[in-house]
């Protein structure tokens, strides 16, 4: 799917439970799932689990459609009773009670209130209100952030800038920001206004 390190199951599982965003939740679970050995005793999970990735994987990309949520829901409630193991069924179970958090339905319509979905979702800089402080790109871990620090008395800076692409939207630039010059966007706006 991308040029990306694949992460371990151990990392996934991690990457869950630090996941606000219940779409990013569900599919980090998923995939944790099926990094393991699939051990293929019953169709529901072995099938289900396979099925509910793809259409997780849509979700989180923008692709979701309107058909995919009663999918998703016939999915994981198959899983909870005709899963042979506990494991089956927790992983219905787990579906089932991120689906009623209402985060999937806008995920369809092009948005993540958690702003962790990197297709859905971008991280800016206000120009005017950058005084090019350089904290952001202290905490950034993937050195997104490029700019160079102000010093007194030496004038032909520039505001600082997020490059997109490396950004991994954990929003530690936001909290740092001293004067909240950091903004995020949903990019179907960005689209709509045709600001990008
Ligand atoms: S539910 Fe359990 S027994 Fe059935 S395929 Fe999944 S892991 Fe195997
Ligand atoms: S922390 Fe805020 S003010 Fe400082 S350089 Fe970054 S965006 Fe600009
Ligand atoms: S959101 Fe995280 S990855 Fe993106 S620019 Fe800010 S600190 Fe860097």
């Amino acid at each position: 799917m991308s040029s990306q390190k694949e992460r371990t199951t151990g990392e996934l599982i991690e990457e869950a439970e630090q996941k606000q965003c219940p779409a990013q939740k569900a599919s980090c679970y998923v995939e944790a799932f099926l990094k393991e050995l699939m051990c293929g005793k019953c169709f529901p999970c072995s099938f289900g689990t396979h099925e509910s990735a793809i259409i997780l994987r849509d979700i989180i990309a923008g692709r979701g459609t309107q058909a995919d949520l009663p999918a998703l829901t016939q999915i994981a409630e198959v899983l909870t009773v005709a899963s042979r193991c506990k494991k089956g069924k927790d992983t219905g179970q787990f579906i089932l009670d991120l689906l009623k958090t209402g985060a999937f339905p806008e995920h369809i319509e092009g948005r993540c209130s958690e702003h962790e979905c990197s297709l859905l979702s971008e991280y800016r800089i206000v120009p005017e209100r950058c005084i090019m402080c350089g904290e952001c790109q202290v905490v950034c871990k993937v050195h997104a952030v490029i700019g160079e620090k102000k010093i007194a008395y030496l004038s032909g800076y520039v505001p600082f800038e997020i490059v997109s692409k490396r950004c991994t939207r954990c929003g530690e630039c936001l909290r740092v920001c001293p004067n909240e010059a950091i903004i995020v966007v949903d990019k179907k706006d960005v689209i709509e206004v045709g600001v990008s």
